[in-house]
């Protein structure tokens, strides 16, 4: 074993990963594009409170899944464990909302948690995030959930999109009473990690894998039950247009989120295969203001770039790769017909080993060539090339004047 690895949780990827991880991040790029997203490049660093502050004290990645660090002068920063944090501070920071009468933004990039590493949970791992800034009206929940439906159907993954409200300040709190009596009732059944949770945050005990838990929860009270009027109204708005979009959603009522800040609508795409979650988000209604800008509604998701590749069966076939072999004293006139394939758009590898045209050829195969492009003295002289496909071996000869 070479004396280096990488950090565990802290990968490579190489060959047909990065491939696959670029094709997917392409793929939501086009599609954020086509909904009028606009790019925001953020750090990847910010100050700890930054996330404290809008992910919530009481959640496991503020709790136990932080890197933190000290900079020099001692003030505590962290690694970014997701970017609506960075987002909504750069909202803010930068007044876009004097700027904008509302604001499409996306992110793409690594987030850092400190969990423990297995197949789709790493330490470093990269989403794509789009954030709406500015409406409370519920046609942009369904947009964006409509978003990541296209985003799943054109992966070809499937997955179901789970949704629910979890209300506002004037519903939930009298829903987080009731659900706590609930759990005071089911106390025995609760984990450790539960039964801490069960005055603090008691919704996230919803969100809980212990099967005790899940069991000790089936009968809880609703969210759903509990709404305000606005909430009530808002939810139903929104079935209403995925039904029309033709968005096919299924009501989980126990569906909550392991970040403190979401308001009315949360939502994840689970996949169908693995059961696990690819994409989530949710509104955030009053994350602008907790983080000092004026009160601005808001929704947004991340899409999980590894758990989306890691499920993409294929990818579209590259362009055909040509590899121009120079064989003999005519490397000059090579390198013009490689500058004139690739000016024609051509997916072109100049041939980097000085070897007999055999040899090249076979590197041409291994390289997984489709056309070879032949260059010797008397293709020099006579101002053309040999384009030999490696399918069929079929050899033409095609005219080649060098651009002036
Ligand atoms: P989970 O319940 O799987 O821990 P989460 O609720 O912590 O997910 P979010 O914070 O909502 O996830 O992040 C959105 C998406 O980012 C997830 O659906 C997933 O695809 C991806 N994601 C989150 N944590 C990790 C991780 N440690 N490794 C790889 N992907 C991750
Ligand atoms: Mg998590």
């Amino acid at each position: 074993m070479p004396e280096f690895q990488s950090v565990r949780g802290f990968h490579d990827l190489i060959g047909e990963e990065a491939k696959k991880f670029r094709a997917v991040c392409d793929l939501i790029k086009r599609k954020l594009a086509l909904y009028n997203f606009e790019e925001i490049v953020l750090p990847v660093v910010e100050f700890l409170e930054v996330f404290q502050r809008s992910i919530g004290e009481a959640t496991d990645i503020v709790q136990k899944e932080m890197f933190a660090f000290q900079d020099k002068k001692g003030r505590w920063l962290a690694l970014r464990p997701e970017g609506t944090a960075g987002a909504v501070r750069a909202y803010v920071q930068n007044r876009l909302y004097a700027i904008k009468p509302y604001a499409k933004l996306f992110y793409e990039g690594p987030m850092f948690r400190h969990e423990r590493p297995q197949a789709g949970r790493y330490r470093q791992f990269h989403q794509i995030g789009a954030e709406v800034f500015g409406s409370i009206e519920p046609v942009v929940d369904a947009e964006v959930i409509h978003l990541v439906h296209e985003i799943l159907s054109e992966l070809n993954l499937k997955a179901v999109i789970e949704i629910n409200s979890i209300g506002c300040k004037v519903c939930r709190p009298d829903y987080r009473e009731a659900l706590k009596q609930h759990l005071n009732k089911v106390e025995g059944q609760l984990c450790e990690v539960c039964l801490d949770r069960k005055d603090r945050n008691p919704l996230r005990v919803l969100d809980c894998k212990v099967p005790t838990c899940k069991e000790a929860v089936r009968d809880a009270p609703k969210m759903v039950d509990f709404l305000c009027n606005e909430c009530r109204e808002h939810y139903s708005k929104l079935k209403e247009y995925l039904t029309a979009l033709s968005v096919p959603f299924q009501e989980n009522p126990h569906l909550v989120r392991g970040l403190d800040y979401y308001t009315k609508t949360v939502f994840e795409a689970v996949s169908t295969e693995l059961g696990i979650t690819l994409i989530a988000g949710g509104r955030y209604d009053y994350l602008v203001e907790e983080l000092g800008g004026p009160p601005t509604p808001a929704i947004g998701f991340a899409a999980g770039v590894e758990r989306l590749y890691m499920l993409l069966k294929e990818i579209q076939p590259e362009e055909p790769l040509y590899m121009v072999i120079p064989f003999g004293d005519v490397v000059d006139y090579a390198l013009l017909v490689v500058k004139a394939l690739r000016s024609e758009g051509k997916r072109v590898e100049l041939s980097y080993k000085r070897a007999g045209l055999k040899k090249q050829l076979e590197l041409a195969n291994k390289l997984g060539c489709r056309y070879a492009v032949l260059i010797g003295e008397e293709e020099k002289e006579g101002g053309f090339y040999t384009l030999k496909d490696m399918e069929t071996g079929q050899q033409v000869r095609v005219e080649f004047t060098p651009a002036l």
